[in-house]
This record gives C-alpha cells, sequence and structure tokens, in this order.
C-alpha cells in the first residue's frame, strides 16, 4: 500500500498520493520574474544603470557593453528559494515528474518569444550534457523539460524538438571567479554540432536550459550553432540566477560571478 510522503520542499505531510513529491503551496509559491528587465538577456536592470538600444529597449549594462551571440533570452523566475529547490529535486534528486511542472514554466517563459520569433518550425535544442555527466544523472534535465514543454498545446507545430543536433565534447570547469574573457576561454570548442547539422542550416534555434548563470555556456553553444548555419538563436531557461543590484555598477565582478555560480552547487545552498 502507498502512503503519501512529505513534501520535499518544506517537509509538510502531504494529503494526495502524487508523483510529485511537492505540495500545493510550495508549488503556488513559485512566481514568475517581474520588473523591468533588459530586452536581450533578461537581467534585472537597475537604474541608473540602464541603457536603451536603437528601438528604444531596455539594456542592462553588459549587453550595451558587449552583444550576445543569442537575440533574446528569456526565464520564467529567479534561481532561489522554491524553483531553485524544484531544480535539485529533478537534477539532484532525481525526480524526474518535476520536469513537467519546469516544462510548463518553460513553455511561459516561451510565450514571451512569441512576437519576434520567425514564423517557420525552430529547432529546439537542450543545452547537452557531456556523456559521462549525462550517465551519472541518468538524465539530461534540459532534454526533459524541454519535451514537457513542447507536449503542451501552445508549443504544438511551432517547434520540433532536435536533441542530438549539439554535442558537449568536454566537461568544462567551474566558472567561479573567473573573468568574463577566462569565461568565454572555458567554454571553447566545448560544443560541437554533430552530423544531423541540416537540422540547424538555415533555420532559427530555440536553445532550452534549466538554469541562466551567466550566460556564457548558452553563448557558446549559439556560437557553434551560428557557425554551423543557423539563422538565429533564442534562449529559454526555467530560472535564471539573480543577482545584486550593487553589483550592477561594475561589469561582472569576480566576486558577482562567484555570488551566482555559487547559487549551483547544491552544497552551497542556504536551509
Ligand atoms: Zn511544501
Ligand atoms: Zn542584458
Amino acid at each position: 500500500m502507498l502512503f503519501p510522503s512529505d513534501c520535499r520542499i518544506c517537509g509538510v505531510s502531504l494529503t494526495n498520493i502524487s508523483r510529485l513529491p511537492v505540495c500545493e503551496e510550495c508549488l503556488d509559491g513559485i512566481r514568475p520574474l517581474s520588473g523591468k528587465v533588459c530586452s536581450v538577456c533578461g537581467e534585472r536592470v537597475f537604474s541608473p544603470h540602464v541603457f536603451y538600444d536603437v528601438g528604444g529597449g531596455l539594456l542592462c549594462r553588459l549587453c550595451h557593453a558587449v552583444e550576445p551571440p543569442f537575440e533574446k533570452a528569456v526565464a520564467y523566475g529567479r534561481y532561489e528559494e522554491g524553483l531553485r529547490d524544484l531544480i535539485h529535486l529533478l537534477k539532484y534528486g532525481g525526480v524526474r515528474p518535476a520536469a513537467n511542472v519546469l516544462g510548463r514554466m518553460l513553455a511561459d517563459a516561451i510565450v514571451l518569444l512569441d512576437p519576434v520569433l520567425g514564423k517557420e518550425p525552430i529547432a529546439a535544442i537542450p543545452v547537452p550534457l557531456h556523456t559521462s555527466k549525462r550517465r551519472e544523472r541518468g538524465f539530461n534535465q534540459a532534454e526533459l523539460i524541454a519535451a514537457a514543454a513542447l507536449k503542451l498545446n501552445s508549443a504544438e507545430g511551432r517547434f520540433y524538438l532536435a536533441d542530438h543536433v549539439l554535442e558537449r565534447r568536454r566537461e568544462t570547469k567551474s566558472q567561479i571567479g573567473m573573468t568574463p574573457h577566462q569565461r568565454r576561454e572555458n567554454m571553447r570548442g566545448a560544443f560541437t554540432v554533430t552530423r544531423s547539422k541540416a537540422a540547424v542550416e538555415g533555420r532559427e534555434v530555440l536553445l532550452i536550459d534549466d538554469v541562466y548563470t551567466t550566460g556564457a555556456t548558452v553563448s557558446e553553444c549559439a556560437r557553434v550553432l551560428l557557425r554551423a548555419g543557423a539563422s538565429r538563436v533564442w534562449v529559454a531557461t526555467v530560472a535564471r540566477t539573480p543577482k545584486m543590484a550593487s553589483t550592477y555598477s561594475q561589469i561582472e565582478t569576480p566576486a558577482d560571478q562567484e555570488l551566482s555560480e555559487a547559487a549551483e552547487v547544491p552544497s552551497a545552498r542556504a536551509g
């Protein structure tokens, strides 16, 4: 006989048997991003560190300084509290049903791209894991989340899942404390487009990942895809790491980096 378990986020006893051991309250507490964000990378912008593109769109200091290789990145929510816990449940706890909830959130984020995406079917490409990491984990969370999002009606026909197009050739070092230049060096050659080049040639691509941290990973993927002939690359993630307003006076200092990367390490979690 099955008994309902406790919520894996707050610990409250669940009253129903559910595939996802998370209570309603914890799920309801996960809210989409609000406030003014950079029209390119989706980072929160704080005055007076606000810039504008030619069309009047808001730009963060970083995107104003260096144009990213992708067109636009969107995210559902902040990588903190309940949303971070839910992503950790999937990635480190192996709770696969969490991918369905995360996929729904990703689908909501993708809607933000509706006005700017091309009309042709778009190749949805999950950011790949290295084979050894994938074997160890048993799955690629980005793939599960992408598949769940694309199953929703709103996505029908607009996107086709193009996994196995992009491949991670090697593990990359932890980016803690790296300068933007070092991060780019660290990523160089990490990804490659496989035999199925036809899947991206002349097409728009939607890169999908669970978390957007510094943008170094999706930027490198975007460069590789553009070199393989993709016409434009978009990015959608479930979450993005928050940065503090105070760090906005400078262009990503190492300390700022450490803060945002630390959020990815489960042992560094508070609480
Ligand atoms: Zn709960
Ligand atoms: Zn930006």
